[in-house]
């Protein structure tokens, strides 16, 4: 009986979810997925800047949906504090989320038991919840979606343009929002690109692999070790990440316009990218610091 009772109150009766306190702040999080610490700061982008200086953290987990798990039980990329324990850090962690939502006493035990900042926002905050995903691995259907008003995988991966004519708020509730944006996401294309244009890579044996792997063609060329990525094509793929951010940036500055004035916006990113270090491309089955490396900014809008 208790099961449907919370199924009832999860089904959006308004009557049924509680009063939010007073004063409290919207929070949007946009994760510029893939993006890569260096990308951004190469692209010196001038509207995100009005947030603060980015910088330079660490993500849980190395590839998109474990990534967002963790980004939706509340914690953000972390800063790698050396002799501190993980459950201090988490603690204070939650502890930001006083100032991030204006609402007093924040503390990491409130958020027990589901640990899920949809699920706290929505059902003990009185927040409207929502979220638009780029990445397919993200869909609704996925366990991600749970204590979401709305949650939306967007037709194109790489258009968070599209994004802002759908983001409403409720004067009579804050809201919270998930953002999840594709252009800095391989094959790192801008919505007006033809998608014939973009770049091509089937797969790490296929592409980056020299075409010509027999010695024997080689006709007496020094026997140097073989080049295992197109360095070229690599340089201008992490050009096209940052040009992606860019272009990311004049749409945040249009969400900034849209965004009412108790808003907290936080934009960082899942993971990094790799583009050809110690031969590695793209992020997942990655072991490396640059996967890990993303770029993190948070406060009030500008
Ligand atoms: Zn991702």
């Amino acid at each position: 009986m208790r099961l449907i009772c919370a199924r009832m109150q999860s089904g959006g009766e308004p009557s049924a979810r509680p009063q939010p306190p007073q004063g409290a702040r919207n929070l949007v999080v946009v994760v510029l997925d893939s993006l890569r610490f260096d990308s951004w700061v190469e692209a010196r982008p001038a509207a995100l800047a009005q947030l603060g200086p980015v910088q330079r953290r660490w993500s849980y987990a190395t590839w998109t949906a474990p990534s967002h798990y963790n980004l939706l039980m509340g914690l953000m990329p972390h800063t790698s504090p050396p002799e501190v324990y993980a459950s201090e850090y988490y603690k204070e962690d939650f502890r930001r989320y006083g100032e991030r939502l204006g609402v007093e006493g924040m503390e990491f035990k409130k958020v027990l038991p589901s640990i899920f900042l949809p699920t706290y926002l929505r059902n003990t905050l009185g927040y409207r919840t929502g979220a638009m995903v780029s990445m397919p691995v993200l869909n609704p259907y996925t366990v991600l979606n749970r204590d979401f008003d709305s949650y939306e995988l967007m037709p194109a991966h790489n258009d968070m343009a599209a994004m802002l004519p759908k983001l409403a708020f409720d004067a009579a509730r804050p809201g919270f929002w998930l953002l999840n944006v594709g252009e800095t996401h391989y094959p790192y294309a801008l919505p007006d690109e033809d998608p014939s244009q973009w770049p091509r890579i089937s797969g790490v044996h296929g592409v980056f692999k020299t075409l010509d792997d027999d010695p024997a063609d080689r006709d007496g060329a020094p026997t140097e070790p073989e080049e295992f990525f197109d360095r070229a094509k690599m340089r201008e793929l992490h050009g096209r990440q940052i040009e992606a951010v860019t272009y990311i940036d004049g749409v945040i500055g249009r969400l900034f316009d849209q965004l009412p004035s108790n808003t907290w916006v936080i934009v960082t990113s899942d993971h990094g990218e790799l583009f050809g270090e110690d031969r590695y491309f793209g992020h997942g089955p990655v072991m490396h610091e640059k996967v890990l490396e993303v770029p993190y900014v948070e406060g009030l809008v500008p």
